[in-house]
């Protein structure tokens, strides 16, 4: 099957000033994009062929798995950002208390993971077969299904991210990226609609 651009549920100068129109049509309009072409391009005559996308971030390696995964990674990143944020929920901020103390405590946890990590990556929040929640850190296209966990949000800090709005400041781009994240999509993925 052939892979396809993701919608963003928000207009491409919406999320701004925190992420600048110029921004997405960068990261959203043309790597996104490239990982796309990419894809459809490697899974060619493979076995990757018939796979839903999910499939392939659990199963391939190398380049297909690279751009599969980035695919992935990129599309839950946008859908995950919303211009007008809905506050935590009770029940995900009851989760967040019990599992990293409380919802600032897990903001620091996940800043900080954010910010030090070393290179390109994604950063994640996730839960486990249990329920039980933690912040993972990926290097390059990594994705936390590979490791049976559940993605609930991530943020991209490759530097493709931020450089036209905050050039090497990553944790300014972190600080603006908690503007931006839509917590009635982390509670979806964690309790489902
Ligand atoms: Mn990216």
């Amino acid at each position: 099957m052939l892979h396809e651009m993701p919608t963003l549920p928000y207009d491409m100068e919406a999320l701004a000033p925190a992420m600048s129109k110029e921004t997405l049509e960068y990261h959203y309009g043309k790597h996104l994009q490239t990982y796309i072409n990419n894809l459809n391009r490697l899974i060619v005559d493979t076995p990757f062929e018939g796979m839903s996308l999910e499939e392939i971030v659990r199963q391939a390696e190398g380049g297909i798995f690279n751009n599969a995964a980035q695919t992935w990674n990129h599309t839950f990143f946008f859908q995950g950002l919303a211009p007008d944020q809905p506050p935590v929920s009770e029940r995900l901020a009851e989760v967040l208390g019990r599992d990293f103390g409380s919802v600032e405590a897990f903001k620091e946890k996940f800043t900080q993971a954010a910010v030090g990590l070393f290179g390109s990556g994604w950063v994640w929040l996730v839960a486990d077969e249990k329920g039980f929640l933690s912040v993972d850190s990926e290097q390059n296209a990594g994705n936390p299904m590979r490791k049976g966990l559940k993605p609930l949000l991530t943020i991209d800090v490759w530097e493709h991210a931020y450089y036209i709005d905050y050039r090497n400041r990553r944790a300014g781009f972190v600080e603006a990226f908690w503007k931006l994240v839509d917590w009635g999509k982390v509670d979806e993925n964690l309790f489902g609609r």
